[in-house]
């Protein structure tokens, strides 16, 4: 059998694939199994950081699995001490949870949340407020934060104790933190799974002095907006707030599984011995891997985000079969007037991989995408966007 027949024989069919092997890769270009190119404008959903084999993080990966690939957190590893060094000086927090997945991220921010309202505010306050059309993950604690029903409806009963307000409505925030005393608010600043929706700076500025005013832990999801994706290296700082604490995962290990909950130093010692723990987490060639990454992503780099993200919204806005585009950064949503299958699939023949989140095409290419092949899919993809 080949790939893709053994896949469908033997592979949990929670995927629907598209009819494409990719095999082998260099940058933002990627061959499948007969050698056909395609400009990779997905990154493994915001992934590889740095594109497919990028050399600097090959080199790291390679050498630290040369000296030891795993240890078990009973003992110091360097690459861990110095990524959570790295991680706080360039965030301002104070300390860092290493997992290996965004949603093992949230769910240590909901530990650290419960932990922390439980103590200060006593045994009822465990509510944490999320938003309507969020994305969290799939673990059950996870989708229960997610505010879209339809992932809920299967896999009841959920893990209690979340509830979904509209964004943008302050009034929804404040009126279900009188009918439940909450702990904390989770966000993200940019609903990325929900259709690349930015949140506004006023209503993120807005949740941010509520939860303040009320000691309600605020924590933000930069699963999919962090490590350079917007433009700064996470996405709060672009919304002039300081989350108590935010959970990232994807581009932060560049293509190797790795999370982190990075904790600001009002909750850094919430959680302390034997309240939490993940056998891989902060894994040696994971936090190697992280460290080429996120030591990369410098003030030019993000410039360079910043300016491919305003190409992207100039070429696109206004042109024809494009009826809107949101984002920021290199995380980009084009709402299309075709079907965004059809664009998507017209992009794959056409030799561009995109992305789709609800009724838009979803771009999050590699950070160092370079500008012409940044400029040659967006030709292509215009060119689906008409016909
Ligand atoms: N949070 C956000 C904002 C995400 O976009 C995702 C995944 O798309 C997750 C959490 C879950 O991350 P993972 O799939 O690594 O568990």
């Amino acid at each position: 059998m080949n790939t893709k027949e053994l896949d469908a024989r033997y592979v949990a069919g929670t995927y629907k694939r598209f009819p494409v092997e990719i095999v082998s890769g260099k940058g933002s270009v990627v061959l499948d199994e007969t050698g056909k190119e395609y400009i990779d404008m997905g990154s493994g959903i915001g992934v590889t950081a740095f594109g497919i084999a990028d050399p600097e993080w090959q080199k790291a990966v390679t050498e630290q699995i040369g000296r030891v690939q795993h240890m078990s957190n009973l003992y110091y590893t360097e690459p861990c001490a110095r990524l959570a060094e790295l991680l706080c000086k360039r965030t301002g927090m104070a300390k860092v949870f290493f997992s290996n997945s965004g949603a093992e991220a949230n769910e240590c921010a909901v530990k650290v949340a419960r932990k922390y309202a439980a103590e200060k505010k006593g045994p009822d306050c465990f509510t944490i407020a999320t938003l309507k059309n969020s994305f969290h993950g799939r673990t059950l604690t996870t989708l229960a934060a997610t505010g879209q029903e339809h992932y809920h409806e299967l896999f009841q009963p959920l893990t209690p104790g979340f509830v979904h307000v509209e964004a943008e409505n302050m009034e929804e925030l404040e009126e279900a933190s009188k009918k439940a005393p909450l702990a904390a608010i989770l966000i993200e600043c940019i609903q990325g799974e929900g259709g690349v929706i930015p949140l506004s700076k006023e209503y993120v500025q807005a949740v941010a002095d509520f939860a303040k005013k009320n000691d309600i832990l605020l924590m933000v999801d930069e699963v999919q907006t962090g490590n350079g994706r917007t433009g700064a290296l996470y996405a709060w700082q672009n919304y002039g707030i300081v989350p108590d604490l935010f959970s990232t995962a994807k581009g932060l290990g560049g293509g190797l599984p790795l999370g982190a909950t990075v904790l600001s130093e009002k909750v850094q010692d919430v959680l302390g011995f034997g309240d939490h723990g993940s056998t891989f987490g902060g894994n040696p060639v994971s936090c190697a891997a992280a460290l080429s990454v996120l030591s990369r992503i410098d003030d030019e780099l993000l410039s360079e985000v910043r300016e491919k993200g305003r190409y992207l919204f100039e070429t696109f806005e206004g042109a024809p079969g494009v009826e809107a585009v949101s984002g920021m950064g290199l995380m980009f949503g084009i709402k299309t007037g075709k079907p965004v299958s059809e664009v998507v699939n017209e992009c794959i023949e056409k030799g561009v991989l995109c992305l789709s989140a609800k009724d838009k095409v979803r771009l999050l290419p590699a950070l160092n995408i370079p500008m012409e092949t940044l400029q040659k899919a967006a030709g292509i993809i215009l060119s689906a966007c008409v016909e």
